[in-house]
């Protein structure tokens, strides 16, 4: 696996215009007001455009720069971004264009990367129940696979063209325990994911489909996502790592080249400081087995939440204030279609909210406890509970942070909402080679300088309408058709 940087940049139709910024850190919490008052004052946002997603360019190119650095040490890196968390095909050809790949999982985000710009060889698809078809057309373009499960490897031995450009690899689960979430951790003893290693028996049996299968290079753990800590990752990338060692000396030859370590780095939703960093993760691995970093094996990342997360953040309108039970409540446009984790798993998944005026200037008036609830009809539709806010008040923003993985770029269709507009945003600092030189400037200054670019229109009712079987309005009524009687 050759180095990313010696490999084909894929096709960037239209190359941005904006130099990379310098190399000072890109502070984001200083950034949303500025973007806020614009897109208000742009009409992004208003009385019928009650709310709006927004990506961070700049914020995004930073952290991606932060990725490749705490790699750069290591020989022979892919990183790739896990595309489930910001499906947006503008974001996706931002990624392409920074150096990145694309991990999918499933013939919709095969579609998006491809769509977006990635070269096949670039892409690894990883879903835990592909179809034959599925398999097949992965196969036939060179994309590399991830086989879920032995049986799955069947299919391939059954599928492969001769010569398929394809990397393969088989998933594995270290069973090194899970964190604090339990739906996020994949690397339990009962996890859907990957071959379970410590069953009994699963070990020799993954070794031999190597040994038997010399097209099979590469070994793929994803230890779990938000809520796993470092050490519990790189215990379980250890374990993956020593089975290489293993399945090589069995072979007798260096078969396994590569190690696909998935993604899952943690992110603070507490405030705005990036911690774990990407360093932070190397150094895990670094502690719990050295030679994952030492070049023998080409390593593939597939960070998702850790590259976007803290690049977005939504904003949506308030519409009512009232009181319930002595609890004040904020019926606001920020709800489950948008927040989906959040508003079912409170606790799991909690978001800084933070109040802004009708003109997008932040509210510095004494704190309230009130619930900011969304406007989906039912009750659990709430994305901050008894929450301490300056006092809102119809016409009021509120933003919810750090959404920009797994939040508005993956909307819930309940109560046929519409989907609301993402918008990219640069500093006007960023558009120039004085890179982050407005930083340092009163919010006022930089206000004017806040540039738009669309990443995904508002959804219109008419599109509501259509992906909601429009175009068979009269089927259960005239639409049946007899039994053809041949
Ligand atoms: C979801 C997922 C990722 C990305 O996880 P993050 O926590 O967003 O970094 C990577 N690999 C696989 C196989 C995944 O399912």
């Amino acid at each position: 696996m050759p180095d990313p940087a010696d490999r084909p940049q894929p096709p960037s139709p239209s190359p941005s215009p904006f130099p990379s910024p310098s190399s000072a850190p890109h502070d984001r919490g200083a950034l949303v007001a500025p973007v806020l008052r614009r897109a208000v004052a742009e009409g992004l946002l208003g009385a019928d455009r009650p709310s709006a997603g927004f990506v961070d360019v700049g914020g995004v190119r930073d952290s991606v720069a932060g990725l490749r650095a705490a790699f750069a040490h290591v020989p022979d890196v892919l990183h790739t971004f896990a595309a489930k968390a910001c499906a947006l095909v503008p974001v996706l050809r931002l990624l392409a264009g920074s150096g990145m790949g694309c991990e999918v999982a499933g013939p919709g985000e095969l579609r998006l990367a491809l769509d977006a710009g990635f070269a096949p060889e670039r892409i690894v698809l990883d879903s835990p129940a592909k179809t034959r078809t599925e398999l097949a057309q992965a196969l036939a373009l060179g994309v590399a696979v991830n086989a879920d499960n032995l049986a799955e490897l069947e299919r391939v031995d059954a599928l492969r063209p001769p010569g398929s450009a394809s990397v393969l690899g088989l998933r594995v689960n270290p069973q090194v325990g899970g964190g604090a979430i339990g739906p996020m951790s994949t690397a339990t003893a009962h996890s859907k994911f990957g071959v379970a290693l410590r069953d009994p028996g699963a070990r020799e049996r993954v070794v031999e489909a190597f040994v038997r299968r010399p097209w099979l290079t590469r070994l793929h753990a994803h230890v779990g996502s938000q809520g796993c800590p470092l050490p519990l990752i790189a215990e379980g990338l250890a374990a993956l790592h020593d089975l290489a060692v293993e399945i090589d000396a069995r072979a007798g030859r260096r078969q396994v080249t590569s190690l696909d370590l998935g993604g899952g780095l943690p992110v603070n939703f507490a405030d705005d400081t990036v911690t774990p960093t990407y360093g932070d993760y190397v150094a895990a691995l670094a502690a719990a087995r050295p030679e994952l970093l030492d070049g023998r094996y080409g390593l593939v990342t597939e960070f998702g939440r850790s590259l976007l997360a803290k690049n977005g953040f939504l904003a949506a309108r308030v519409e009512y204030v009232k009181d319930a039970g002595g609890r004040r409540i904020a019926l606001t446009h920020a709800g489950g279609h948008l927040a989906t984790r959040t508003v079912f798993m409170p606790e799991s998944w909690p978001l800084r909210v933070s109040a802004y005026g009708p003109d997008g200037t932040p509210k510095e008036t004494a704190p309230l406890r009130q619930d900011v609830a969304g406007p989906l009809c039912f009750a659990g539709d709430v994305v901050a509970h008894d929450r301490a806010l300056p006092e809102l008040a119809e016409g009021d923003w509120v933003v919810l942070h750090d959404t920009g993985a797994y939040y508005f770029s993956a909307p819930w269709a309940y109560n046929s909402v519409p989907r609301p507009g993402v918008y990219g945003f640069l500093r006007g600092g960023e558009t120039a080679d004085t890179g982050a030189a407005a930083v340092g400037k009163a919010d006022g200054e930089v206000d004017g300088e806040v540039v738009f670019a669309p990443v995904r229109a508002p959804q219109s009712l008419r599109e509501v309408a259509a992906e909601s079987g429009l175009a068979h309005a009269d089927a259960l009524l005239t639409g049946f058709t007899a039994p053809s009687r041949t």
